[in-house]
Formats: structure tokens, sequence, C-alpha cells
């Protein structure tokens, strides 16, 4: 690694890997050198290299800050009343995601929050912040399409079990008109399905081999077939081939501005890293520095950096003070609600198949505020490595036995009962999943405490109404006799204590037309402190609707755009 860059980017998922590649690809439009390093706090994963042994807790899950060998694939936090899922890995989140690449509701780029604030900065908006009806949708569609002409989604040919089962409940509540395939970014095969067939090179831009999709449902535990359009299969890669660096297990801890007498980036920014392969610390100075930790990692930096805290007994200082009291603001888990249907009258399979095939969009609902239903399903894997176990099922067993106990004794026996009634992995071929997302109100804070820790006290007072609404419409579409005849079953953390979990944390770092409103301007820029900048779901200043990958990847086309036209 140098010491000095032009650009650094924290971060590989959506923000980091589109940033990295359009401003490495600048230097050949500029004819001069434009140097790019990308630092990633998780692992490379290869074809073939993702977990897949359940005993190897380690290998799963990133947990004490990438210490005492916690480097896996993702990260689980919860917090006050939600939970969150997010990746770890060159790549981002894009590793363990379900593919699903979808614009925001039309209606989204309006949103008034609660607190009675319009939240979309003019610029993204085409209008004044009075105007009620503003042009955002419009807005994005150029850099809509620039990440759609990369990630190439499309809808998958042979729709499964599961895509009729979901068709058949919307049919039922009477809402054909709402169900549709989505498109998702994986790659079928030249002549349609073509599944297991390797291609050398699958979408003829000098990208990686890809094996087409064999429908094994493993896409949220990493697509060991390469068949998903990952990031580091497209934009990463492209970024590398046109120079960018990229450094993995390089986990950023600090940054700093630099001072006017510094010898290569006055004003520019220091950066402060563990190496967590080898165990030291170092740092990398930049004329522009980009987060894209996602929303949470960028915000927990952001809050360390504007805060101070303590560790250890030591005070690290404030070290970028200045950033607006706007930090932590705006969080939202865009609206995302788990559900399943059991004993419907029909095979489903759900674990057959890309995770998610097809919605029914129910945006239109609460005044365009509404939300979409998925179908979802599960990694046989799961199945199959009980069965492997020394102890089998055995340590499974002990598990479910301690949740269904400590369900009980929080007074929840007969959801306990429930539950446990249901779950058995051999039995649940008539059910199906769903993965529901829409627009709460995104009116969380995050905050850190002494020590840095990130907090978030979410509270879903606010987004009621939104949530009674999904449950009543889940019912409809899975209860009628006309449709799929079964039992609806909430999220079982949702029945009990009202806490969510959700995988698409947004906001903590929102855009805004000033520093009153924001922390970042529509551009991406750090207000007060020029050349920073935040590229990832943490600049999304309200929930978005449906799934949120596209837009945050359109933000970042459209922050790489800005940070080009103004010089690097
Ligand atoms: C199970 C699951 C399924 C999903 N399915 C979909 C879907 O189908 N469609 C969709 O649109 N969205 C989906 N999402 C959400 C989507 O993946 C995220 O919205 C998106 O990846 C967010 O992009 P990002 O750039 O903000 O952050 P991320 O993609 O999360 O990338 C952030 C990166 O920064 C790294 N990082 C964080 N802190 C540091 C640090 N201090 N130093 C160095 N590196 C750091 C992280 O390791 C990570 O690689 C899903 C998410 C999950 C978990």
């Amino acid at each position: 690694m140098k010491q000095y860059y032009d650009v650094v980017i924290i971060g590989s998922g959506f923000g980091g890997s589109i940033t990295a590649c359009r401003l490495a690809e600048a230097q050949k439009e500029k004819g001069k050198e434009v140097s790019v390093c990308v630092l990633e706090r998780g692992k490379r994963y290869n074809m073939g290299e993702f977990p897949r042994e359940v005993a190897k807790p380690k290998d799963w899950w990133w947990r004490k800050g990438g210490k005492c060998g916690w480097k896996g694939l993702m990260e689980f936090r919860s917090f006050e009343n939600i939970s969150v899922l997010v990746g770890s890995g060159v790549g981002g989140t894009s590793l363990v995601y379900l593919d699903v690449q979808i614009n925001a509701f039309e209606s989204t780029f309006d949103i008034i929050g609660p607190e009675g604030q319009r939240r979309w900065p003019s610029a993204i908006r085409g209008c004044s912040p009075e105007v009620s009806e503003g042009k955002g949708l419009d807005n994005m569609l150029p850099y809509y399409q620039r990440v759609f002409e990369m990630l190439r989604p499309s809808p998958i040919p042979d729709p499964t079990l599961k895509t009729r089962a979901l068709k058949a409940g919307a049919e039922g509540a009477g809402a054909s008109d709402r169900f549709k395939l989505l498109d998702l970014a994986i790659y079928w095969g030249n002549n349609g399905s073509e599944k297991g067939v390797l291609n050398e090179d699958p979408y003829g831009r000098g990208g990686p081999p890809q094996i087409a999709c064999s429908y094994c449902g493993e896409c949220y535990i990493g697509c060991n077939t390469h068949s998903k359009n990952t990031l580091d299969l497209n934009y990463l890669w492209l970024a590398q081939k046109a120079g960018a660096e990229v450094y993995s297990q390089h986990k950023v801890v600090k940054i700093e501005q630099n001072p006017d007498n510094h010898p290569v980036h006055p004003r520019g920014y220091t950066v402060h890293y563990e190496n967590l392969r080898w165990n030291f610390s170092g740092s990398v100075s930049a004329k522009i520095l980009i987060l894209a930790g996602g929303s949470l990692g960028s915000t927990e930096l952001l809050l360390q950096c504007k805060h101070g805290y303590k560790r250890r007994c030591k005070k690290v200082e404030p070290a970028l003070p200045e950033i607006s009291d706007m930090l932590g603001k705006y969080f939202s888990g865009n609206g995302d609600f788990g559900a399943g249907g059991f004993e419907t009258n029909r095979a489903i399979d759900p674990m057959v198949g890309p995770t998610i095939t097809a919605t029914v969009d129910y945006g239109d609902k609460l005044d365009g505020h509404g939300f979409i239903i998925e179908d979802g399903g599960l990694p046989d894997i799961l199945r199959a490595n009980l069965r492997r176990l020394p102890v089998g099922y055995a340590a499974g067993r002990r598990w479910f036995d301690f949740l269904r106990k400590f369900l009980s004794r929080s007074g929840n026996t007969l959801l306990a009962q429930e539950i446990f009634n249901r779950l058995d992995f051999d039995a649940i071929r008539d059910a199906i999943l769903y993965l529901v997302m829409g627009i709460d109100a995104a009116d969380g804070v995050m905050s850190i405490d002494e020590e840095g820790n990130l907090e978030i006290d979410w509270n879903n007072k606010n987004s009621m109404d939104f949530f009674r609404e999904i449950e009543k419409t889940l019912r409809e579409i899975t209860e009628l006799k006309t449709g799929l005849d079964g039992n609806l079953m909430f999220n079982p953390t949702w029945s009990a204590r009202r806490h969510l979990i959700t995988v698409h944390p947004l906001g903590g770092c929102p855009m805004g037309d000033s520093d009153t409103k924001g922390v970042v301007d529509a551009d991406g820029q750090v207000f007060n402190y020029p050349n920073l900048y935040v590229a990832d779901g943490a600049i999304v200043p309200s929930a978005l609707g449906p799934n949120p990958s596209k837009t945050i990847g359109a933000l970042a086309e459209r922050i790489s755009e800005k940070i080009k036209e103004k010089g690097i």
C-alpha cells in the first residue's frame, strides 16, 4: 500500500465498489493518473470459498471488531427494539444479499417525516424545498440505468413452486394485478436457463468466470458458484482492472483532517486502520475520502470522530467535531417485516430457487407510502449440516430448547408452543416465507456510548399503522380459502416483544439542503468538511420502500459523477 492516494474509500459494498469503479475509470477519461485505494474490513471470497460448516461460527460471524478470529461473512447487532444483519467482505453486503434490483417508490423522494421536515434535498427532488411533488424518481432514472447496465438483473426464467404460491396467494386476495416477477442480479446462462454451466466471461466485458444459477437457494450464505452478480464480480473487478487497489481485512478505526502544512494533502484526510490479517496498525492519506461502510459502519465511525470516546481508560479526542448535529438521525429499517405461512394447501418447498423471486406490490397503500411483499426461502445447507454434525440434530434441539424456555419465561408460552409445533425441518414443504418492506417513519436515532460503541434508539410508535396494515394484508394473502388457505405466523421476536429484524438499515448521515437538515449535501459531501464524502445507505434520509441497493447504487453513481465534475 502506498502512503498517499488521490481517493481512499472505506468499505466495498454498493457505495464503495461503485465509487471505486467510476473514479478509477476517471483515469482513462482524464488521461492522468487517479490513484484509488479501497479499505475493507472483511475477507475476500473466491469461487467456492464461502463457509458451509455450521460448526465454525468464526467463519460466519463478524464480532468483537474482527478480533480473536471473528472475521466472518455476516454481522448481527441487536439494539433497542430492532436488530440489524449486514454483510462483511470484499463486495460488502452484496455477498449475502438476495439479488433484487428495484427502484424506490415514486412517492419516496417527497416524503415528509413525522417531525414535519421534507427529507430529500432539493437537488434530488428537482425543485425548491416547498414544492410538494418533485421529480425525484425522474432525476434518478439515468443513475438507476447505470446500475442496471452493470448488474444486468432479469426475472427468473423458470419460476419455482414458491413463486407460484405467492401468485396464488395474491390471486386469492384479489390482488393478482399486484403480482410480478422481480429483476434479480443473477447470471442464469446465455440462452435462458443453463443451470450449472460455466461461462468464462458471461457479460463479455473482461469479467470473471461465473456458473449459471442452479437454484440451490444459498443466496444469503454467499454464492459458491458466483452465479450472483455480486459487486466483486463487476464494479470492483473493473475498478481493479482500472488500477484501484483493494485491501481486505483492513478495518478503519479513525479519520483525521490533515493540517494546512501537510506535505501532500493539505486539508485532506488521514485514515487510520488495523490490518486484521497480520495484526498491525497503519495509516494512509487521501485528497478525497469516501466513507462507504454502510449505514451502521459509516455512522459509527463519524459519531466517534465527532464526539470522541474512551477506550481502556484512554481518551480519544474528537477528530471531526464540526460534523452536523444531524449525525445519527433518520435511521430506518426500511419497514422490514418477516412472516411465514404454514400448512398451506400446496407444496412450496422454500429451499429451492433463488431466495426471492417475486413480489406483490402494495406501494400505493397508505397514500403511496405502502409496502411490497416478497417470497423468501431457506438454504438447504442448514438441514444437511445439522445431520452431518457428530451430535447432529441433538445440538440443534438443545439450542431450540433454550429458545423455547426463553420465550416461555418471558410470558409467551402460547407463542413458544405455536412456534415449536411448526418447527419441523422435514415438514416445511408447504410453508411460504414472506419478506416485507416499505415506508416506516425513519425516525430512529443512532448514537455512541462512552466507549464509542454504536447504539440505536428505535421506537415503533410512528410506524405502527404501517405495520398493522402489513399484518392485515399478509393475513389476506395467507389465510383466505380462495388462496393459500394456510396459517400465518409473524416473526417471533415481533410477536413476543415488538422487536424488528432488518437487513436494510438506512440513514444516520442523511442528505439535506443545509447542515441543519442533514450531514451531507445532495452530492454526498459532508457539510463543513470539503472532500469528505459519504456514499452508502447512511445518506438515505427516509425509508425507500422496496429493496434499497439499486437506489444506494444510483446515489453512488451520482456522487461519483459530481466528484469527477469538481475535479480529482
Ligand atoms: C440477507 C440480506 C438480504 C438482502 N437482500 C437485498 C436485496 O435483495 N436487494 C436489495 O436491494 N438489498 C438487499 N439487501 C440490502 C443491501 O445489501 C444493502 O442495502 C446494501 O448492501 C447496502 O450498501 P452499502 O454500500 O450501504 O453497505 P454494505 O453493502 O453493507 O457495505 C459496507 C461495507 O463496509 C465494510 N465496513 C464497514 N465498516 C468498516 C470499517 N470500519 N472499515 C472497513 N470496512 C468497513 C463492511 O464490511 C461492508 O463490506 C440485503 C441485505 C441482507 C443482509
